[in-house]
């Protein structure tokens, strides 16, 4: 089966994870995928393939040879819950000349280069788009068949030596459960990459140190007509919080290594007000500071108002992988000479969020992301390079054997 059948089949399949839900996985559509592959994978020679009580599919493709390492490759079945990935119709268009791709005419929405630059990047090869209505779902089947094209080539090529490969598709991690029940110990990998970005020249060790803060305000309510000298209002004083919070440092105004405090829903009345944030920054020591400041603010109104009438809560959510991945820095290394020999020339990204290869590292799976060719994620605006994509399963493969002479 070619890479391009193999990912029209997988976005045949709605997938969509449920942020509301507490089963496991979050929705059950997404097992119909899982059952899918595990059947393809038997068929491709991966004896050992299944699909876990908690919705993630294994497998192992054995080793020819026992030198270097055991390399995991991962990639996520599920969709965003920011769009349908229902019926999903796509659109195929072969050498892409750089002009506007129209997606739905009565829509009106369309793929222009001028608003998508990243499109002058694909010029001759062959996209996949939406026809508007949903997402694509390269994000992340193109991950997902990227790495089942890498095994098959393997299974059909015995000359290519390598020691046990595992692989590993998770549900979940569009509502950042993907990695809640992998079984680090069970995969048995040394160390693994997540096929889940966009540009295929990118790789991707470094993300956000992630928190939450939530800021409990409470007020003094007291009838409006008679209000002077004593009510407190929550919500004015949550203004008043919000005020004090650095402006600079908020998303719409930062980019690249720069760190923010999102303020991401307020809920109020007179009596009681609550404000959701979540605070990021690639540095650890900063993302201390800007939870120090919340902290900082709610004394400062406590003592202002002389009662504790500010009480902030603050958890982490995800660490930045980095520290982990620079003490076994050949795995960023290897790919990027594995890139450079199939013509691609690497830079790495730092990812302004998180990644299940970031929550992998921090339970002992040092895991990388690297790129699959799609692009605008999550919504009607998603597209892939075919072209990308039959590149990166050369690059995995290239991966696999350099692996075999470190
Ligand atoms: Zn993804």
């Amino acid at each position: 089966m070619s890479i391009e059948e193999r990912f029209l089949k997988y976005i045949s399949f709605d997938t969509q994870s449920d942020p509301q839900s507490s089963t496991i996985p979050s929705s059950m559509k997404q097992l119909e995928l899982g059952k899918y592959l595990v059947e393809e994978m038997k068929k491709i020679g991966i004896e050992d393939a299944h699909l876990d009580q908690s919705g993630i599919v294994y497998g192992t493709i054995p080793a020819n040879s026992d030198h270097g390492k055991v390399i995991g490759f991962v990639a996520h079945m599920d969709t965003s819950p920011d769009a349908s990935g229902q019926n999903v119709k796509p659109q195929i268009i072969r050498d892409y000349q750089g002009t506007t791709i129209t997606l739905n005419q009565e829509k009106e929405l369309y793929l222009d280069p001028h608003e998508f630059p990243e499109l002058l990047n694909v010029i001759h090869h062959d996209l996949i788009t939406t026809d508007g209505t949903t997402l694509l779902g390269a994000d992340d089947k193109a991950g997902v068949a990227i790495i089942m094209s890498m095994a098959e080539h393997l299974y059909h090529h015995p000359e290519i030596k390598h020691n046990d490969i595992k692989i590993a598709f998770t549900p979940d991690e569009e509502v950042g459960r993907g990695t809640e029940n992998f079984d680090v110990e069970a995969f048995h990998a040394d160390y693994a990459y997540t096929i889940d970005g966009g540009n295929i020249a990118e790789i991707e060790y470094e993300n956000f140190n992630a928190f939450s803060a939530v800021v409990e305000i409470t007020g003094k309510s007291i009838h409006p007509g008679s209000a002077k000298n004593a009510m407190i209002n929550s919500i004015r004083i949550a203004q008043e919080f919000d005020a004090m919070l650095p402006v600079h440092a908020r998303p719409e105004y930062t980019e690249g290594y720069e760190g923010f405090n999102h303020l991401e829903n307020i809920q109020g009345k007179c009596e009681k007000t609550v404000m959701e944030y979540i605070i990021r920054n690639h540095d650890l020591t900063l993302a201390k500071k800007q939870c120090q400041d919340f902290e900082n603010i709610a004394a400062f109104l406590n003592q202002k108002y002389g009662y504790p009438m500010v009480k902030v809560t603050i958890e982490q959510s995800y660490l930045n992988m980095r520290e982990h991945i620079e003490q076994h820095m050949y795995i960023v290394e290897n790919a990027m000479a594995a890139m450079k020999e199939c013509g691609i020339e690497p830079y790495a990204v730092p990812i302004r969020g998180g990644t299940d290869g970031a929550n992998l590292t921090y339970m002992g799976l040092p895991c990388p992301n690297l790129g699959t060719g799609g692009y605008n994620f999550h919504g009607p605006f998603e597209y892939v390079s075919l072209t990308m994509m039959k590149k990166q399963v050369e690059v995995l493969l290239k991966i696999i054997e350099r692996n075999e002479v470190i």
